[in-house]
């Protein structure tokens, strides 16, 4: 696109990966529409620009880093808050001097054309581009349902719902927003549910006081979300995803020795026979939690690919509490790893389920490689978009945390492969191929893409 040559935007993403990815995938998007991108990006968490060449990396440095020993957002430091007191302190260390970085970059030559937003940064980031004379677009990187969730936070609390979230009626419908159930709703354990609901309050008044908010959904997804979320926000929306699946020139990605050895793995499984576990890159579990999942893949006798975290089981380091000879044991029908390349495994022909905690990205990438779900959500939005997988969507089968011990494991995972779970194969076939049709040149995400295009670029006259 020649028009927008020359036109620079600034991203500013929220240092996790179910955040951060998408945000460079975005970024990789509009640069292949001629825009110029330069990421500010917070010193936490922060990425190795090498593998992004195209791309201007900026570091926003917050006051308290440095010799003194005494940083908030050190490994250590960090390690001990939850996540809502996680997104709290980042919000918090990060205002100003990402205020500063703006002004710097904006101040610095050629013309910004908009500051594109990760929606959880919420207002700070609205006050900081008005200050420089810049628009902001907000990117939210979770499905529209659960938007329609957060944004209907006051009137679920004035009702109170959530209330009965730690009552007796988890199962009751919640009338306002079918087909979720109270159990559903998109909250977290949290030692501190006020600052919760302010950070959602920002988030959701933020995208409302925006110049326009961009989704990695697509339309034949989530049409009904997004209708309610036109008339809700009142702002111009783009459902351009799913991201990961636009036609842009990638840097060549880097292999390490797990990801070959992963991708050899499955070379020697049967087409379909692998089941792929993975919780993401947030999700802790307890160690009890663990052993349940170790022995309930292993009693399926299916292959299994499970991706264990270094801190996915709280208080261990890695796999130590697995009972002596557990991993020899399983020998070659089984593979453990710390990561994977999560978008090759779910596109391998050998995988024919992925057990998921139901992140965005990760219920994202499985819809476009086809592949079932099992779905067992750990908190907030991948509870919402575990009742739309199983229920709306019909491609996966419910796995609920509570009920996860060994026997029910093994159950689902067999109804799931052996069974082929009532169809869903064949559905998850057909969402894929919708998934491909709104990519393609009249696809409705191409065009709210051109839309997205020509939007920003009037900011400029
Ligand atoms: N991911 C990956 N390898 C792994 C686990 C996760 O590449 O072993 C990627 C996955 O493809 C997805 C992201 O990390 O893009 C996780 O985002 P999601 O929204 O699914 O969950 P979150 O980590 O935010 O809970």
């Amino acid at each position: 696109m020649e028009e927008s040559k020359g036109s620079r935007i600034i991203m500013f993403p929220l240092p996790f990966p179910g955040h951060f990815n998408p945000m460079i995938q975005l970024a990789g998007i509009m640069h292949h529409r001629g825009f110029s991108v330069t990421i500010l990006h917070t010193s936490y968490n922060s990425p190795d620009p090498s593998r992004h060449p195209h791309l201007t990396f900026r570091t926003i440095r917050h006051n308290n880093e440095g010799e003194g020993g005494d940083d908030p957002l050190s490994q250590s430091e960090t390690s001990r808050l939850d996540l809502v007191s996680l997104i709290r302190l980042l919000k918090q260390m990060y205002a100003e001097p990402f205020r500063e970085s703006l002004a710097a970059e904006v101040g610095g030559g050629d013309t910004v054309c908009c500051l594109v937003s990760d929606a959880i940064w919420g207002k700070n980031t609205e006050d900081a581009a008005e200050e420089v004379g810049v628009r902001r677009v907000v990117l939210r990187t979770g499905g529209a349902a659960s938007f329609c969730a957060f944004a209907a936070f006051p009137l679920l609390r004035d009702k109170g719902y959530f209330r009965n979230k730690q009552g007796s009626r988890l199962d009751d419908l919640v009338i306002e927003l079918p087909p979720l159930k109270v159990k559903d709703l998109p909250v977290i354990e949290t030692n501190d549910p006020e600052e919760l609901y302010r950070i959602i309050n920002d988030m959701v008044e933020g995208a409302k006081s925006s110049s326009g908010v961009i989704w990695n959904t697509f339309e034949d997804l989530e049409r009904l979300s997004l209708m309610d979320l036109n008339s809700e926000l009142q702002v111009p929306i783009f459902p351009i995803g799913p991201f990961h699946k636009h036609s842009v020139d990638l840097p060549p990605k880097t292999k390490n020795k797990e990801v070959y050895e992963t991708t050899n793995w499955l070379d020697k499984q049967d087409p379909k026979s692998v089941v792929y576990a993975s919780f993401g890159s947030l999700a802790a579990i307890e160690e009890k939690e663990f052993l349940e999942i170790a022995w309930g893949l292993r009693n399926s006798e299916q292959p299994f690919l499970w991706v264990v975290r270094p801190g996915l089981v709280r208080g261990t380091e890695w796999l130590e509490s697995l009972p002596c000879g557990f991993v020899e044991n399983i020998g070659s029908k089984g593979k453990i790893v710390k990561w994977a390349d999560q978008l090759e495994v779910l596109a391998h022909p050998g995988v024919g389920a992925f057990w998921t905690h139901c992140g965005w990205n990760s219920t994202l990438e499985s819809i476009c490689e086809g592949v079932p779900m099992i779905c067992t959500p750990c908190f907030t939005d991948q509870l919402v978009n575990a009742r739309y997988i199983v229920d709306v969507w019909q491609v996966g089968m419910m796995l609920e945390r509570s009920k996860m011990d060994r026997k029910e494991i093994e159950k689902v995972i067999k109804g799931a492969m052996i069974e082929e779970g009532d169809g869903m194969k064949e559905r998850s076939f057909a969402l894929k191929e919708k998934a491909n049709l709104c990519l393609s040149k009249d696809g409705s995400s191409s065009k709210n893409l051109d839309k997205l295009v020509t939007h920003v670029l009037s900011f400029d006259n």
